[in-house]
């Protein structure tokens, strides 16, 4: 595979001489998925060009992001183009994660996929992957400057919410001076900073908080594998009325757990359970999480598990261990 700037540059080239972008991100999107790919869907707007943006089924957005401007212009995947001439990936480290609209990034003339997943395959015909980038956000910034797009105060706000979700709200270890660069550059649109925060990491629903706590006490510590380990089930989001997507943040209380090497929190979905692993040590959960047929990063990964809650954690307990 060739390095990303050079990929970068075909990716502007194909992007400049396209008459419309598709853009796509991966399944249930966090902030660093929507955010680039909205930013984007922003910077082909001004520029004229023709641009639509869509995520695979379920359509729900978890509530911390309905504040992303033009996610109401956003497009239903049954009505995704099927043959697209240019069509770029967000934030997607597998194919797999993007649904149905595999279909059409398979058959698209040229398939773009924007990432900073090390664990990427390279499924496109340009891939535009660096590992070491904070966020694909970061990647789209690159982008835009190939393309000789300024950028406007929408797209700002889009790229700045995957920029500050990517780095745990710039805490992480990929927080570098380019991060800060970059947020610096953002914030200069006048983007309101205290309620971007709010919506993404300090609001919840009683509901949500109540059913957090509950579940919360079911927390377990396993000395023996240092780690820590939690439950949502289907049980659990029924009783207090909680939908899934509002409980992406309940990795980020279980991971504070002093005692613990790794955190995995298990929550129940129609298609199996999803796991998070996090951890907090340097142990690569990005490789546990691809043996059990995920992806992510080596502090922060996942995977789908077709079964149950409580399996799903005993099968990473098991490859702790292991
Ligand atoms: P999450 O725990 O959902 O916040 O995800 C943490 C990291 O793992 C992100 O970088 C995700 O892109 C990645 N990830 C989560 N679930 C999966 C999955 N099913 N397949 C591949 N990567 C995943
Ligand atoms: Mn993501
Ligand atoms: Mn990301």
């Amino acid at each position: 595979m060739k390095g990303w700037s050079e990929e970068l540059d075909r990716a502007a080239q194909a992007i400049a001489g396209a008459p419309e972008v598709a853009l796509a991100c991966h399944e249930w999107p966090d902030g660093d998925a929507l955010g680039s790919m909205m930013a984007l869907f922003h910077l082909c707007r001004a520029q004229g060009r023709s641009s639509l943006a869509s995520w695979p089924e379920p359509e729900e957005v978890a509530p911390h992001y309905r504040f992303l401007p033009g996610l109401d212009a956003t497009t239903p995947p049954a009505r995704f183009p099927s043959e697209p001439a240019v069509m770029v990936t967000f934030d997607c480290g597998s194919i797999e994660r993007l649904g149905k609209l595999q279909v059409a990034a398979r058959s698209a003339h040229h398939l773009i996929v924007l990432d900073h997943h090390a664990t990427n395959s390279g499924y496109g015909s340009i891939n535009a992957i660096d590992p070491n980038a904070a966020a694909t956000a970061v990647m789209v910034r690159r982008l835009a400057r190939r393309l000789d797009w300024p950028l406007n105060r929408d797209a700002a706000l889009c790229l700045y919410t995957g920029l500050v979700t990517d780095t745990g709200r710039f805490q992480y270890a990929n927080t570098t001076p380019e991060v800060f660069a970059l947020a610096q550059e953002l914030a200069a649109f006048d983007l309101p900073i205290e309620s971007i925060t709010r919506e993404l990491f300090e609001k919840s629903r009683f509901a949500y908080i109540q059913m957090a706590a509950a579940c919360l006490t079911r927390m377990r510590l396993d000395a023996g594998t240092g780690l820590v380990s939690a439950t949502i089930t289907e049980e659990d989001l029924g009783r207090f009325g909680v939908a899934l997507e509002e409980t992406e943040g309940f990795i980020d209380l279980v991971r504070r757990t002093a005692e613990a090497r790794v955190a995995v929190v298990a929550r129940y979905a129609p298609d199996g359970a999803r796991v998070s692993l996090r951890s907090m040590d340097g142990t690569d959960v990005g490789a546990v999480a691809v043996s059990l047929g995920g992806g992510g990063h080596a502090h922060a990964a996942g995977f789908t598990h077709a079964g149950s809650v409580e399996e799903a954690v005993e099968l990473v307990r098991a490859a702790l261990a292991g």
